[in-house]
């Protein structure tokens, strides 16, 4: 038996397919100038990102890691220092600690699947440099919470926002609370460029100077070597391509966060599953939805009866949270709040392109496993 319909987690042609005739304009556009590295185009982008983040500096990188690399570099994170965050990350987080010569700490996620400010709090030691909430899924930390245990320690906070293009706490977007924050443009991430890419920004004059520097050789604005460096450039051709969609990203946003709206409306009376929050839970909080994780009783099994019903879903991290790889000499922390999260978290698809009729399909047959009425 065939299904009916065929969702793919994520919708990899259509990054282009639904915009062909006006990104290809874009693409020529830069070509035809011959303007690759370090153009008006990044520049121009820089500025609009800063602009729609609320921000005064944002850095054009090669990649969401290299992001979190430079940055703990610029605001000098290095050997000996500790960084606390959350088990729940990809490995690039705890790998950019690593390779400046600091040591990832891992702690739990609360509730709402972010890091959890208790579990913060009982890992703080003398050497604590400095903690790094991820704005996950999406969603935008308790940042007052941080910022508090934070200012009691002396200790700085900086952002892994890669997931978090356009979240607010309090009105204020993610990547803007800490010395720095960071973006991927990963393509399967909310402003997905045709490859690899990503941002830092900061408030910092003087972090922002170091940053420009860091991803350009150390060259300054008249081309001297000033300081080591590395080349980690933003493509100009994935900046032109990255600012035509800034342009119409909040629709993007709201397309989102109709979905999730949808997702809460059609499974919220399902005591098997716990749902993330939903767009208007709570008013300190807007949520993007980078991704929809929400936690199931019987995951494994209601995830084979989806894929047999033609529908991709993804666990995160391919089901390993950081803490986990004990290849990586973690095999002393016990986090049993992240540990059974991980045995329940599955993620539906979550991206622009689905359609009212996928998302009603999705949640008719998430339905039919747990013997409800659709
Ligand atoms: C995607 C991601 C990164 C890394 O971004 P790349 O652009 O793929 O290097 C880092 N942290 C988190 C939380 C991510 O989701």
């Amino acid at each position: 038996m065939s299904a009916a319909r065929t969702i793919p987690f994520f919708n990899y042609p259509a990054l282009f397919a639904d915009r062909e005739a006006e990104l290809s304009q874009v693409i020529l556009d830069v070509c035809r100038r011959g303007a690759y590295i370090l153009q008006k185009d990044l520049s121009q982008f820089e500025q609009n990102l800063a602009r729609f983040m609320g921000v005064k500096h944002a850095f054009g990188v090669a990649n969401g890691t290299d992001a979190i690399w430079l940055g703990l570099m610029a605001v000098g994170v290095g050997h000996g220092d500790e960084v606390i965050i959350p088990s729940h990350t990809y490995i690039a987080t705890a790998a950019a600690v690593h390779f400046v010569g600091a040591t990832p700490v891992l702690a739990e996620i609360g509730p709402d699947h972010m890091l959890d400010p208790a579990s913060v709090e009982r890992l703080v030691t003398p050497r604590t440099k400095a903690i790094m909430p991820v704005q996950v899924n999406g969603r935008t930390c308790d940042m007052d919470a941080l910022q508090a245990i934070a200012d009691r320690h002396g200790i700085m906070i900086v952002e892994d926002a890669a997931q978090g293009l356009g979240s607010r706490f309090k009105g204020r977007c993610a990547g803007t609370f800490g010395r720095f924050g960071t973006i991927s443009f990963y393509p399967a991430k909310l402003l997905g460029c045709f490859g690899d890419g990503g941002a830092v920004v900061t408030d910092d004059d003087a972090v922002a100077e170091k940053l420009a520097l860091l991803r350009d050789h150390g060259r300054n604005a008249d081309g001297r070597v000033v300081a080591w460096g590395f080349n980690s450039r933003l493509d100009n051709l994935q900046a032109a391509v990255l600012d035509y969609k800034l342009g119409t990203y909040q629709d993007d946003i709201d397309r989102r966060r109709a979905i999730a709206a949808r997702y809460q409306a059609r499974l919220g009376d399902l005591p098997e599953l716990a749902l993330p929050p939903a767009p208007d839970a709570d008013p300190r909080h807007y949520d993007v939805y980078q991704n929809y994780e929400l936690e199931a009783e019987r995951r494994d099994e209601l995830r084979a009866h989806m894929e047999r019903n033609g529908v991709r879903t993804i666990i995160q991290w391919a089901g390993t949270p950081v803490h986990q790889f004990h290849e990586l000499g973690f095999a002393d922390s016990s986090l049993p709040v992240t540990d059974r999260f991980f045995t329940r978290c599955l993620m539906l698809p979550m991206n622009t392109t689905l359609s009212d009729a996928d998302v009603d399909y999705i949640c008719d047959h998430i339905r039919g496993f747990y013997g409800r009425a659709v």
